[in-house]
């Protein structure tokens, strides 16, 4: 079954087709890559997934829900999450108090009539941070986490909204290979573990190869490729894109690295 179906996606900035009649799937459960060189139209798709961008044409489905023209918020609410970067508050509250935070939103949100505590999230906080590896964490400062950490927080703050389908842009920008693909493993275990889909991109090769159920590439604005890692690895236009002609994924990963 399907969860988000994009059909015919275009966004022009004046003359720059950033996203030219895209169309692809996200299955439910499934952990789907999107990749590009820089300047593919990646973000600006998400943006127009999370409501942020209006498209020029084509439409935008999840849950047989059409989400074209909706508001981030009504978005947000049908259960589509993202990851934000930490507001500016973040370093003055706890990481539990952060969680908690976007909890009570999250309730203020669905239970217009009827404000559950903050107390009452406390919990449910704690069983947030429990997922994303930060339990220990809870009562620590926020402004002494080390980077990585702060982009485990961000990734239990998306999860308190009970996101069906989370859009990760870019969710290890700015960290060390190896926090990346921890990062990017742990979402995977989330995905399988909880049935929630996720659309992300990566810039990392090696993580995107490791862990996604499925890649889809887009250059120039338009969709070139939808397939698992050893089609997208073989595919000549993906090649091309990246490396020019005749080199291989293998040797292009072993030279950027
Ligand atoms: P990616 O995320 O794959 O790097 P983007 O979606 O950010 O690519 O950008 C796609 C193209 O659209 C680029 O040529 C970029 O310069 C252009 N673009 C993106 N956002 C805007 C904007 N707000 N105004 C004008 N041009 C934009
Ligand atoms: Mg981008």
């Amino acid at each position: 079954m399907s969860d988000l179906s994009i059909r015919a996606l275009s966004k022009a900035f004046g003359g720059v087709r950033a996203v030219n009649e895209v169309s692809f799937e996200v299955k439910r459960g499934e952990f789907l890559a999107m990749i590009g060189p820089n300047g593919a139209g990646k973000s600006t798709c998400f943006n127009m997934i999370n409501g942020q961008l209006a498209p020029d044409s084509g439409s935008i489905w999840f849950e047989q829900k059409n989400l074209t023209g909706l508001a981030p918020r009504e978005i947000w609410r049908l259960g589509v999450g993202r990851t934000f970067q930490v507001a500016s508050t973040f370093g003055s509250m706890t990481v539990g108090e952060n969680v908690q935070m976007a909890l009570l939103s999250h309730a203020n949100e669905i239970y217009r009539y009827w404000r559950p505590a903050a107390a009452m999230h406390r919990e449910r906080a704690l069983a947030l941070l429990d997922q994303v590896g930060m339990r220990e964490a809870a009562d620590r400062p926020s402004r002494e986490l080390a980077y990585g950490d702060v982009k485990r927080v961000e990734l239990a703050i998306a999860l308190a909204n009970d996101p069906r389908l989370l859009l990760m842009d870019e969710p290890t920008a700015g960290m060390a290979p190896r926090e990346r693909n921890d990062l990017i493993a742990l979402v995977k275990r989330l995905v399988v573990e909880q049935g929630i889909s996720v659309l992300f991109t990566e810039h990392s090769m090696d993580v995107v190869f490791a862990f996604a159920d499925r890649i889809i590439v887009l250059a120039r604005g338009r969709l070139i490729a939808d397939g698992n890692a050893a089609e997208i690895r073989d595919h000549p236009q993906v090649r091309e894109v990246y490396f020019g002609t005749g080199k291989t994924f293998a040797r292009a990963a072993g030279a950027a690295s």
